[in-house]
């Protein structure tokens, strides 16, 4: 029942690392997930405790009923619709290709044909490249992160990671050695994601409705990616 939820700590879980969605700063989650889930929250009188976790373990975390939410920039999927449920869109997303500053081979999602690339464990690109570019060596990494240290230090030839993401690392920590080189994927959109069956999804797409049209929403999302496009 509704009342359950209100009644108890819930556990939320977001990702370890994933700019500017939710990332470690000091001791404390910042990022645009963690503001949205505050807002959302507050709107519902909900107690929590964030739970930072590997991406990988989230969906699974959800099935067993460990975990009462989760954002983590998940996609929504209609393989993943079968065992978690999702809100309704709260971000549309995609992928791109980072490369080294230097590179001048790799352009496209063909290009990465017979190269190393470096991606995250679980994520919605292990599934789109191995698809679409199955001579692609991948390089799987729990935290993209470590992924875009090997990058930057030449020891794979592209990472390929979720756009908003990718062009926030290529804008900060990764400025002057990896740039962007392009969008190989639109059109995904992110769920705050649930156990199956759960109640706390309708009233969270009520919050996410509420948020929209009072403005909050906006705030945080200029506050994290500047003004919308
Ligand atoms: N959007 C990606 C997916 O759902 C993962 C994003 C992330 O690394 N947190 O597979």
């Amino acid at each position: 029942s509704a009342a359950h939820a209100q009644g108890k700590e819930l556990v939320v879980a977001t990702d370890t690392a994933f700019v500017p969605f939710e990332f470690k700063q000091g001791n404390t989650y910042v990022g645009f997930d963690v503001d949205l889930w505050a807002a959302i929250a507050k709107e519902l009188n909900l107690k929590y405790k964030l739970q930072p976790m590997d991406f990988a373990g989230i969906i699974p975390g959800l099935q067993t009923k460990n975990i009462d939410a989760a954002l983590a920039g998940i996609t929504i999927r209609d393989d993943r619709k079968k065992v978690i449920d999702f809100s309704d869109p709260y971000y549309e997303s995609g992928l791109a290709i980072l490369v080294g500053e230097k590179n001048t081979d790799i352009k496209d999602a063909k290009s990465l044909a017979g190269k190393t690339v470096a991606v995250k464990t679980g994520t919605a690109t292990v599934d789109f490249l191995k698809a679409q570019v199955p001579d692609a060596k991948l390089k799987l990494f729990p935290n993209i992160d470590n992924a875009y240290l090997e990058l930057a230090t030449g020891r794979v030839d592209a990472a390929v990671h979720d756009t908003p993401n990718v062009q926030y690392y290529a804008n900060t920590a990764g400025k002057g050695r990896v740039k962007v080189v392009g969008s190989v994927k639109s059109g995904d959109f992110y769920g705050i994601a649930f156990p199956k069956g759960s109640d706390l999804a309708p009233q969270v797409n009520k919050a996410l409705a509420t948020l929209k049209a009072n403005g909050q929403y906006d705030a945080i999302y200029t506050k994290w990616f500047g003004k919308k496009p």
